[in-house]
């Protein structure tokens, strides 16, 4: 039996919710079915950070909501959900669903759940989900939370606990090592000592997962406001290898890891602050120190400097495409940052007026001065730009003439 707490004990008002997810529930419930909040946003609530978004979970078939929801429609990625939209706001609507033990449940030859749609109880519901605190279950009608697995307590004493067996969870889906750590550091929560043990001998395991599938995981660790901390978690629980297989390469490499460090409290501080932040921007930087060696490299064999630049970002970005699926997009602006980069070194002529003009210049040269600032080049390379960018015609001239 679920434990019920009443909101005088947790404390979590139904005026603090989106008013999407609440109608979203309340209309689920007048047409007689069970429908809460659950998940991420309820777990945010308890601990006061604002939800990202709201998951609900149903009784009701997805065809069901799909009929209850003008605005709503059914997508299936690993399961059927339906996302009732609102305004800027989308509610996933998922329906309970049954835990993955189940006899019938398709696996890879590792044991990793392939498919699981079946439909369940609430209780089962709770069960297949990941950490007792992703597992609670709010009623905006009656403001109650409906907990089967103590995940209220867990929260009051900071512990994340996955439900189950964590090496059998850990095998039914190896993501759940990453979302764990994720977890922990945004909400500074610990990885209970059972969850955290099998880490370091499972973490091969991340290696069956669908490289689409990790690099969604990747971005939200990444932009999740604490990538900062998440990677040095990653790299203690012996995690990093698999993902940024170049990683634990980079954070070797001292003048590497000041950089990415430098990188990353950056796209922290703006998640933060709620600025938006560039994946592309973010990757160029990780994958930075592995462009500089390849280059090198190329160089010292005779190759000209442009080209053996160019070809070094393909051997980078291709040794990573297998098990990191960067998307197309993002491998263009990654390139169009890094191709940019040796322009800079040059001061004189028209060129640093077409430089300037280019659409990638600002990402360019905040680039550049992430480099200067970790030590790789002179801090006067970037100022330099800077002022250039600034001036009016004659300065150009003079700042020319002064670089010549
Ligand atoms: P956030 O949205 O802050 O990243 P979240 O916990 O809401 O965190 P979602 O990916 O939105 O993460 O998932 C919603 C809920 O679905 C989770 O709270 C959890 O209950 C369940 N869930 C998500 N991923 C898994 C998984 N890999 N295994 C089991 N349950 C999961
Ligand atoms: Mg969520």
């Amino acid at each position: 039996e679920p434990a019920l707490i009443p909101v005088a004990q947790h404390g979590v008002r139904r005026e603090q919710l989106s008013p999407v997810a609440r109608k979203v529930c309340t209309v689920l419930q007048e047409h007689g079915h069970k429908a809460f909040v659950v998940g991420g946003a309820v777990r945010d609530l308890l601990v006061g950070h604002p939800p990202k978004d709201y998951d609900v979970a149903t009784s009701a078939t997805p065809e069901e909501v799909r009929a209850l929801f003008r605005r709503s429609r059914i997508i299936g990625r690993r399961f059927k959900i339906v996302h009732v939209m609102s305004g800027p706001e989308t509610i996933e609507v998922s329906t309970f669903r049954a835990s993955q033990v189940a006899e019938s449940t398709e696996t890879d030859e590792h044991g990793r759940v392939l498919r699981d749609n079946v439909f369940g109880s609430q209780a089962e519901d709770a069960t297949r989900r990941d950490f007792t605190v992703n597992a609670l279950y709010y009623d905006p009608t009656t403001e109650q939370i409906v907990d089967y697995h103590h995940g209220v307590a867990d929260l009051k004493q900071k512990t994340l606990r996955i439900i189950g067996d964590p090496r059998a969870r850990y095998r039914e889906d190896p993501v759940r090592m990453l979302r764990g750590v994720r977890l922990g550091a945004k909400l500074g929560l610990t990885l209970d000592p059972a969850a955290r043990h099998p880490i370091r001998e499972m973490a091969s395991l991340l290696e069956n997962v669908p490289a689409a599938r990790l690099f969604d995981e990747m971005l939200k660790l990444l932009f999740s406001g604490y990538a900062l901390k998440c990677l040095e978690q990653l790299r203690e629980e012996g995690l990093h290898h698999g993902l940024l297989p170049l990683l634990d390469v980079i954070l070797e490499q001292p003048m590497g890891e000041r950089f990415v460090r430098l990188a990353l409290e950056n796209t922290d501080e703006r998640v933060r602050q709620d600025k938006s932040v560039s994946p592309g921007f973010l990757f160029a930087t990780l994958l930075w120190h592995e462009v500089l060696g390849a280059w090198e490299t190329r160089k010292r064999n005779g190759e000209h400097t442009q080209p053996a630049l160019f070809a070094a970002m393909d051997d980078v970005l291709e040794a990573q495409a297998g098990k990191l699926a960067i998307t197309r997009r993002i491998v263009g602006d990654i390139k169009e940052i890094w191709a940019l980069q040796p322009r800079f070194d040059k001061c004189s002529g028209k060129t640093p007026y077409r430089l300037i003009e280019q659409p990638r210049y600002r990402a360019a040269w905040d680039f550049l001065r992430l480099r200067a600032q970790s030590g790789e080049i002179d801090l006067a390379l970037p100022e330099w730009w800077d002022r250039f960018a600034h001036a009016g015609h004659d300065a150009r001239e003079a700042l020319l003439a002064e670089a010549t």
